[in-house]
Protein backbone atom coordinates (compact mmCIF):
# COMPACT_ATOMS: atom_id res chain seq x y z
CA UNK A 1 0.00 0.00 0.00
CA UNK A 2 1.03 3.43 -0.59
CA UNK A 3 2.19 5.51 2.40
CA UNK A 4 1.85 8.81 1.00
CA UNK A 5 -0.50 10.55 -0.65
CA UNK A 6 1.14 11.73 -3.68
CA UNK A 7 -1.62 13.86 -5.23
CA UNK A 8 -0.93 16.55 -2.15
CA UNK A 9 2.65 17.69 -3.82
CA UNK A 10 0.73 18.19 -7.06
CA UNK A 11 -1.55 20.87 -5.78
CA UNK A 12 1.01 22.13 -3.61
CA UNK A 13 3.71 22.28 -6.10
CA UNK A 14 2.16 23.60 -9.01
CA UNK A 15 0.41 26.72 -6.47
CA UNK A 16 4.22 26.89 -5.08
CA UNK A 17 5.20 27.28 -8.98
CA UNK A 18 2.81 28.73 -10.56
CA UNK A 19 3.25 25.92 -12.91
CA UNK A 20 0.59 23.86 -14.15
CA UNK A 21 2.67 20.82 -13.69
CA UNK A 22 2.20 17.86 -11.35
CA UNK A 23 5.30 16.00 -9.79
CA UNK A 24 6.08 13.94 -12.34
CA UNK A 25 7.30 17.67 -13.92
CA UNK A 26 9.90 18.26 -11.86
CA UNK A 27 12.60 18.82 -14.45
CA UNK A 28 15.59 21.16 -14.29
CA UNK A 29 16.65 23.51 -15.94
CA UNK A 30 18.13 21.12 -18.74
CA UNK A 31 15.08 19.41 -18.77
CA UNK A 32 16.51 16.06 -16.46
CA UNK A 33 13.89 14.61 -13.95
CA UNK A 34 14.60 13.82 -10.41
CA UNK A 35 15.10 9.98 -10.27
CA UNK A 36 18.07 9.10 -8.00
CA UNK A 37 18.59 9.62 -4.58
CA UNK A 38 22.00 9.19 -2.95
CA UNK A 39 21.85 9.06 0.56
CA UNK A 40 25.10 9.45 2.79
CA UNK A 41 24.02 8.11 5.97
CA UNK A 42 27.16 9.15 7.95
CA UNK A 43 30.50 10.73 6.73
CA UNK A 44 33.25 8.44 8.78
CA UNK A 45 35.17 5.55 6.88
CA UNK A 46 37.76 2.66 8.20
CA UNK A 47 39.11 2.70 4.91
CA UNK A 48 41.44 5.73 3.74
CA UNK A 49 41.59 5.53 -0.07
CA UNK A 50 44.03 7.26 -1.51
CA UNK A 51 41.57 9.10 -4.20
CA UNK A 52 38.91 9.91 -1.45
CA UNK A 53 40.25 10.18 2.04
CA UNK A 54 44.11 10.58 1.97
CA UNK A 55 45.30 10.18 5.42
CA UNK A 56 47.62 13.45 5.45
CA UNK A 57 44.22 15.13 5.01
CA UNK A 58 41.83 12.90 6.75
CA UNK A 59 43.80 12.30 9.74
CA UNK A 60 42.99 11.40 13.58
CA UNK A 61 42.41 15.36 13.66
CA UNK A 62 40.04 15.27 10.78
CA UNK A 63 36.77 16.53 11.96
CA UNK A 64 34.17 14.27 11.06
CA UNK A 65 29.97 15.23 11.87
CA UNK A 66 29.63 14.54 15.57
CA UNK A 67 26.75 11.64 15.96
CA UNK A 68 24.66 14.43 17.16
CA UNK A 69 24.89 16.68 13.39
CA UNK A 70 23.82 13.31 11.60
CA UNK A 71 20.12 13.15 10.58
CA UNK A 72 18.04 10.69 12.65
CA UNK A 73 16.16 7.80 10.68
CA UNK A 74 13.35 9.49 11.08
CA UNK A 75 14.72 12.61 8.97
CA UNK A 76 16.16 10.05 6.66
CA UNK A 77 12.97 8.87 6.00
CA UNK A 78 11.19 12.09 5.86
CA UNK A 79 13.19 12.77 3.21
CA UNK A 80 13.62 9.55 1.41
CA UNK A 81 9.28 9.99 1.41
CA UNK A 82 9.58 13.56 -0.01
CA UNK A 83 11.81 12.91 -3.11
CA UNK A 84 9.78 9.87 -3.69
CA UNK A 85 7.05 12.26 -3.95
CA UNK A 86 9.12 14.38 -7.01
CA UNK A 87 9.71 11.19 -9.03
CA UNK A 88 12.37 9.30 -7.17
CA UNK A 89 12.71 5.99 -8.60
CA UNK A 90 15.89 4.49 -6.79
CA UNK A 91 17.58 5.36 -3.36
CA UNK A 92 21.17 4.14 -3.01
CA UNK A 93 23.05 4.22 0.51
CA UNK A 94 26.28 5.69 0.72
CA UNK A 95 28.62 7.29 2.56
CA UNK A 96 31.51 7.06 3.55
CA UNK A 97 31.19 3.76 5.15
CA UNK A 98 27.28 3.69 5.28
CA UNK A 99 27.71 0.07 7.00
CA UNK A 100 29.71 1.81 10.24
CA UNK A 101 26.08 3.55 11.36
CA UNK A 102 24.53 2.06 13.88
CA UNK A 103 21.23 0.19 13.23
CA UNK A 104 21.62 0.76 9.32
CA UNK A 105 18.91 -2.48 8.94
CA UNK A 106 15.84 -0.63 10.66
CA UNK A 107 16.49 2.01 8.97
CA UNK A 108 16.53 -0.02 5.70
CA UNK A 109 13.36 -1.82 6.79
CA UNK A 110 11.61 1.38 6.98
CA UNK A 111 12.93 2.26 2.93
CA UNK A 112 12.25 -0.87 1.81
CA UNK A 113 8.46 -0.13 2.08
CA UNK A 114 8.25 2.83 0.09
CA UNK A 115 6.62 3.00 -3.05
CA UNK A 116 7.17 5.50 -5.87
CA UNK A 117 5.18 8.08 -7.80
CA UNK A 118 3.92 5.48 -10.13
CA UNK A 119 3.66 2.91 -7.37
CA UNK A 120 6.01 0.49 -7.78
CA UNK A 121 8.68 -0.39 -5.10
CA UNK A 122 11.68 1.52 -4.38
CA UNK A 123 14.51 0.25 -5.95
CA UNK A 124 16.82 0.83 -2.61
CA UNK A 125 20.86 0.07 -2.96
CA UNK A 126 23.69 0.12 -0.85
CA UNK A 127 27.04 1.09 -1.82
CA UNK A 128 29.79 -0.12 0.41
CA UNK A 129 33.92 -0.80 0.72
CA UNK A 130 32.84 -4.35 1.71
CA UNK A 131 35.00 -4.41 5.13
CA UNK A 132 31.54 -5.55 6.75
CA UNK A 133 29.58 -7.22 4.63
CA UNK A 134 30.32 -10.40 4.99
CA UNK A 135 28.98 -9.82 8.93
CA UNK A 136 25.81 -7.90 7.49
CA UNK A 137 24.53 -9.22 4.15
CA UNK A 138 21.81 -11.41 5.95
CA UNK A 139 20.61 -8.76 7.74
CA UNK A 140 20.61 -6.52 5.62
CA UNK A 141 18.34 -9.09 2.71
CA UNK A 142 16.16 -9.57 5.63
CA UNK A 143 15.73 -5.98 5.98
CA UNK A 144 14.97 -5.51 2.28
CA UNK A 145 17.99 -4.43 0.75
CA UNK A 146 17.50 -5.06 -3.10
CA UNK A 147 20.97 -4.82 -4.31
CA UNK A 148 24.66 -4.28 -3.54
CA UNK A 149 27.50 -2.23 -5.22
CA UNK A 150 31.23 -3.35 -3.31
CA UNK A 151 33.82 -0.42 -4.23
CA UNK A 152 36.79 -3.01 -4.59
CA UNK A 153 40.23 -1.33 -6.59
CA UNK A 154 42.55 -4.64 -6.86
CA UNK A 155 42.33 -8.33 -6.08
CA UNK A 156 46.32 -8.60 -5.14
CA UNK A 157 46.48 -7.92 -1.16
CA UNK A 158 49.23 -5.59 -1.51
CA UNK A 159 48.17 -3.18 -4.13
CA UNK A 160 44.78 -3.53 -2.27
CA UNK A 161 46.08 -2.29 1.10
CA UNK A 162 48.50 0.52 -0.41
CA UNK A 163 44.67 1.95 -2.23
CA UNK A 164 42.53 1.90 0.79
CA UNK A 165 45.29 2.47 3.32
CA UNK A 166 43.97 0.22 5.23
CA UNK A 167 45.54 -3.03 7.64
CA UNK A 168 43.07 -5.25 6.12
CA UNK A 169 43.00 -8.17 3.54
CA UNK A 170 41.82 -8.29 0.36
CA UNK A 171 40.48 -11.70 1.63
CA UNK A 172 37.69 -9.93 3.90
CA UNK A 173 35.65 -7.85 0.90
CA UNK A 174 35.85 -11.00 -1.44
CA UNK A 175 34.29 -12.51 1.55
CA UNK A 176 31.50 -10.31 2.29
CA UNK A 177 31.03 -10.65 -1.81
CA UNK A 178 30.58 -14.01 -1.65
CA UNK A 179 28.32 -13.88 1.46
CA UNK A 180 26.04 -11.10 -0.55
CA UNK A 181 25.69 -13.59 -3.16
CA UNK A 182 25.31 -16.38 -1.11
CA UNK A 183 22.39 -14.86 0.78
CA UNK A 184 20.59 -13.40 -2.35
CA UNK A 185 21.32 -10.18 -2.82
CA UNK A 186 21.73 -9.74 -5.99
CA UNK A 187 22.41 -8.54 -8.66
CA UNK A 188 26.31 -7.57 -7.26
CA UNK A 189 27.78 -5.24 -8.48
CA UNK A 190 31.40 -4.24 -7.90
CA UNK A 191 32.99 -0.84 -8.93
CA UNK A 192 36.91 -0.74 -9.27
CA UNK A 193 38.17 2.72 -9.87
CA UNK A 194 41.36 2.74 -12.00
CA UNK A 195 44.36 4.85 -11.39
CA UNK A 196 47.61 4.72 -13.88
CA UNK A 197 50.56 3.30 -12.43
CA UNK A 198 48.83 2.18 -9.20
CA UNK A 199 46.00 -0.24 -9.93
CA UNK A 200 46.21 -0.80 -13.95
CA UNK A 201 47.62 -4.23 -13.03
CA UNK A 202 44.41 -5.21 -11.63
CA UNK A 203 42.33 -4.51 -14.59
CA UNK A 204 42.39 -8.05 -15.89
CA UNK A 205 42.53 -9.96 -12.51
CA UNK A 206 39.49 -8.27 -11.30
CA UNK A 207 37.60 -9.30 -14.97
CA UNK A 208 39.11 -12.71 -14.70
CA UNK A 209 37.79 -13.17 -10.60
CA UNK A 210 34.50 -12.75 -11.30
CA UNK A 211 33.48 -13.73 -14.87
CA UNK A 212 31.38 -16.40 -14.50
CA UNK A 213 29.76 -15.17 -10.94
CA UNK A 214 27.26 -13.46 -11.59
CA UNK A 215 28.71 -9.99 -10.32
CA UNK A 216 29.55 -7.65 -12.43
CA UNK A 217 32.54 -4.57 -12.77
CA UNK A 218 32.45 -1.59 -13.60
CA UNK A 219 35.30 -0.19 -14.08
CA UNK A 220 35.28 4.08 -12.97
CA UNK A 221 37.47 6.53 -14.13
CA UNK A 222 39.33 8.40 -11.72
CA UNK A 223 37.28 11.70 -10.67
CA UNK A 224 39.35 15.21 -9.70
CA UNK A 225 36.23 15.04 -6.67
CA UNK A 226 36.71 17.10 -3.41
CA UNK A 227 39.53 14.42 -1.20
CA UNK A 228 40.99 13.28 -4.53
CA UNK A 229 43.97 15.66 -3.45
CA UNK A 230 46.36 14.01 -5.76
CA UNK A 231 44.02 13.94 -8.66
CA UNK A 232 45.92 14.68 -12.47
CA UNK A 233 44.67 14.55 -15.81
CA UNK A 234 47.94 11.78 -16.47
CA UNK A 235 46.17 9.50 -14.03
CA UNK A 236 43.40 9.00 -15.66
CA UNK A 237 42.76 5.69 -17.62
CA UNK A 238 39.98 6.43 -20.07
CA UNK A 239 37.48 4.00 -20.50
CA UNK A 240 38.19 3.48 -23.58
CA UNK A 241 41.66 2.53 -22.63
CA UNK A 242 40.46 0.18 -19.90
CA UNK A 243 38.38 -1.44 -22.59
CA UNK A 244 40.64 -2.26 -24.40
CA UNK A 245 42.90 -3.61 -21.67
CA UNK A 246 40.15 -5.95 -20.92
CA UNK A 247 39.44 -6.86 -24.96
CA UNK A 248 43.13 -7.81 -25.10
CA UNK A 249 42.25 -11.00 -22.88
CA UNK A 250 38.34 -11.33 -23.06
CA UNK A 251 36.20 -10.78 -26.09
CA UNK A 252 33.59 -8.25 -25.58
CA UNK A 253 30.14 -7.48 -26.93
CA UNK A 254 28.02 -4.18 -26.76
CA UNK A 255 25.54 -4.18 -24.45
CA UNK A 256 22.66 -2.13 -26.52
CA UNK A 257 20.35 -0.54 -23.75
CA UNK A 258 22.32 1.22 -22.05
CA UNK A 259 21.59 1.46 -18.16
CA UNK A 260 18.69 2.86 -16.72
CA UNK A 261 20.90 5.49 -15.01
CA UNK A 262 22.83 6.27 -17.48
CA UNK A 263 26.64 6.13 -16.24
CA UNK A 264 28.35 2.71 -17.11
CA UNK A 265 27.98 1.92 -20.82
CA UNK A 266 28.31 -1.79 -20.41
CA UNK A 267 30.01 -5.15 -22.05
CA UNK A 268 29.03 -8.67 -21.93
CA UNK A 269 31.61 -11.51 -22.33
CA UNK A 270 31.21 -13.16 -25.84
CA UNK A 271 31.29 -16.63 -24.32
CA UNK A 272 28.25 -15.20 -22.24
CA UNK A 273 29.52 -15.50 -19.01
CA UNK A 274 28.54 -11.80 -17.48
CA UNK A 275 29.40 -8.16 -18.23
CA UNK A 276 31.62 -5.40 -17.71
CA UNK A 277 31.18 -2.18 -17.28
CA UNK A 278 33.16 1.07 -18.47
CA UNK A 279 32.02 4.28 -16.38
CA UNK A 280 33.52 7.56 -18.16
CA UNK A 281 32.84 9.63 -15.82
CA UNK A 282 36.02 12.16 -17.15
CA UNK A 283 36.47 11.12 -20.81
CA UNK A 284 33.00 11.33 -21.85
CA UNK A 285 30.61 12.85 -19.37
CA UNK A 286 26.82 11.91 -18.96
CA UNK A 287 25.51 15.32 -17.22
CA UNK A 288 23.03 15.32 -20.01
CA UNK A 289 20.98 12.56 -18.25
CA UNK A 290 22.02 13.09 -14.97
CA UNK A 291 18.41 12.54 -12.41
CA UNK A 292 20.81 12.34 -9.07
CA UNK A 293 20.62 14.21 -6.05
CA UNK A 294 22.66 14.04 -3.37
CA UNK A 295 21.55 14.78 0.75
CA UNK A 296 24.62 14.31 2.98
CA UNK A 297 24.29 13.06 6.51
CA UNK A 298 23.58 16.55 7.91
CA UNK A 299 20.93 17.42 5.33
CA UNK A 300 22.37 19.14 2.44
CA UNK A 301 20.86 18.68 -0.70
CA UNK A 302 24.00 18.63 -3.45
CA UNK A 303 22.68 18.65 -7.30
CA UNK A 304 26.16 18.04 -8.40
CA UNK A 305 29.03 15.77 -7.03
CA UNK A 306 31.27 18.61 -7.69
CA UNK A 307 28.85 21.14 -6.14
CA UNK A 308 31.19 23.44 -3.61
CA UNK A 309 27.78 24.26 -2.02
CA UNK A 310 24.54 22.34 -0.67
CA UNK A 311 21.18 23.70 0.23
CA UNK A 312 20.42 23.26 3.77
CA UNK A 313 17.20 20.80 4.14
CA UNK A 314 16.95 20.88 8.14
CA UNK A 315 14.25 23.55 8.24
CA UNK A 316 12.25 21.28 6.89
CA UNK A 317 13.39 18.50 8.69
CA UNK A 318 11.12 19.55 12.02
CA UNK A 319 8.39 17.96 13.28
CA UNK A 320 6.28 21.08 12.08
CA UNK A 321 7.44 20.98 8.41
CA UNK A 322 5.15 18.27 6.37
CA UNK A 323 6.79 15.80 3.99
CA UNK A 324 5.04 17.57 1.15
CA UNK A 325 6.16 21.45 2.34
CA UNK A 326 9.97 19.32 2.89
CA UNK A 327 9.48 18.28 -1.15
CA UNK A 328 8.17 21.67 -2.79
CA UNK A 329 11.57 22.86 -0.67
CA UNK A 330 13.49 20.14 -3.04
CA UNK A 331 11.45 20.89 -5.80
CA UNK A 332 12.28 24.49 -6.06
CA UNK A 333 15.79 23.93 -5.80
CA UNK A 334 15.96 21.30 -8.36
CA UNK A 335 14.18 23.16 -10.91
CA UNK A 336 16.59 25.85 -10.58
CA UNK A 337 19.47 23.54 -11.22
CA UNK A 338 21.51 23.57 -13.81
CA UNK A 339 24.99 21.86 -12.76
CA UNK A 340 27.15 19.73 -16.03
CA UNK A 341 30.37 20.16 -14.28
CA UNK A 342 32.11 17.20 -15.72
CA UNK A 343 31.36 18.30 -19.43
CA UNK A 344 32.37 21.64 -18.56
CA UNK A 345 35.61 20.19 -17.66
CA UNK A 346 35.75 18.25 -20.20
CA UNK A 347 35.37 21.11 -22.74
CA UNK A 348 38.40 23.32 -20.45
CA UNK A 349 40.32 20.35 -20.78
CA UNK A 350 40.37 19.88 -24.82
CA UNK A 351 40.74 24.15 -24.82
CA UNK A 352 43.93 24.14 -22.31
CA UNK A 353 43.93 24.32 -18.43
CA UNK A 354 40.93 25.79 -16.49
CA UNK A 355 40.26 26.90 -13.38
CA UNK A 356 39.87 24.05 -10.70
CA UNK A 357 37.55 24.75 -8.31
CA UNK A 358 37.56 23.52 -4.41
CA UNK A 359 34.55 20.74 -4.65
CA UNK A 360 32.81 18.99 -1.52
CA UNK A 361 34.29 16.17 -0.38
CA UNK A 362 33.01 12.53 -1.71
CA UNK A 363 33.22 11.40 1.64
CA UNK A 364 30.40 13.60 2.75
CA UNK A 365 27.95 13.49 -0.27
CA UNK A 366 28.70 9.99 -0.80
CA UNK A 367 29.98 8.30 -4.94
N1 LIG B 1 32.53 3.80 1.26
C1 LIG B 1 31.65 3.30 0.28
C2 LIG B 1 32.40 2.70 -0.87
O1 LIG B 1 33.60 2.93 -0.99
O2 LIG B 1 31.76 2.02 -1.65
C3 LIG B 1 30.64 4.31 -0.22
C4 LIG B 1 31.10 5.73 -0.42
S1 LIG B 1 32.34 5.97 -1.65
C5 LIG B 1 32.57 7.71 -1.57
C6 LIG B 1 31.38 5.74 -3.11
C7 LIG B 1 32.14 5.53 -4.37
O3 LIG B 1 32.89 6.67 -4.69
C8 LIG B 1 33.13 4.38 -4.36
O4 LIG B 1 32.76 3.42 -5.32
C9 LIG B 1 34.44 5.02 -4.69
O5 LIG B 1 35.24 4.18 -5.47
C10 LIG B 1 34.00 6.26 -5.43
N2 LIG B 1 35.04 7.31 -5.44
C11 LIG B 1 35.56 7.96 -4.41
N3 LIG B 1 36.50 8.85 -4.80
C12 LIG B 1 36.58 8.73 -6.15
C13 LIG B 1 37.36 9.37 -7.16
N4 LIG B 1 38.28 10.29 -6.86
N5 LIG B 1 37.14 9.02 -8.44
C14 LIG B 1 36.22 8.08 -8.78
N6 LIG B 1 35.45 7.46 -7.87
C15 LIG B 1 35.64 7.76 -6.57
FE1 LIG C 1 35.90 5.17 2.37
FE2 LIG C 1 34.53 4.62 0.20
FE3 LIG C 1 36.02 6.82 0.29
FE4 LIG C 1 37.23 4.47 0.21
S1 LIG C 1 35.90 5.34 -1.40
S2 LIG C 1 37.71 6.15 1.61
S3 LIG C 1 35.85 3.18 1.33
S4 LIG C 1 34.24 6.41 1.51
FE1 LIG D 1 25.71 14.81 -12.65
FE2 LIG D 1 27.31 16.76 -11.82
FE3 LIG D 1 28.33 14.34 -12.41
FE4 LIG D 1 27.44 15.94 -14.35
S1 LIG D 1 29.16 16.33 -13.01
S2 LIG D 1 27.02 13.73 -14.13
S3 LIG D 1 25.69 16.95 -13.34
S4 LIG D 1 26.86 14.82 -10.75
Amino acid sequence: MNIIDHSILADTASRDSGSAGGVTSTLDKLNRPLRDLRLSVIDQCNFRCTYCMPRDTFGTDYRFLPSSERLSFEQILKLAKAFALLGVEKIRITGGEPLLRRGLESLIEQLAKLTTESGKPMELALTTNGSLLAARARSLRDAGLGRVTVSLDAVDDAVFRRMSDIDMPVSRILDGIETARAVGLAPIKVNSVIERGVNDSQILPLVRLFKGTGVAVRFIEYMDVGGAAGWSNTKVITARETRDIVESAFPLVAVVVREKTGTAVNYRHADGTGEVGFIASVSQPFCGSCSRARVSADGQLYSCLFATQGTDLRPWLTDTASVEQLAVAVRSRWIQRDDRYSELRSTQRRTGPGKVYPTVRMSLVGG
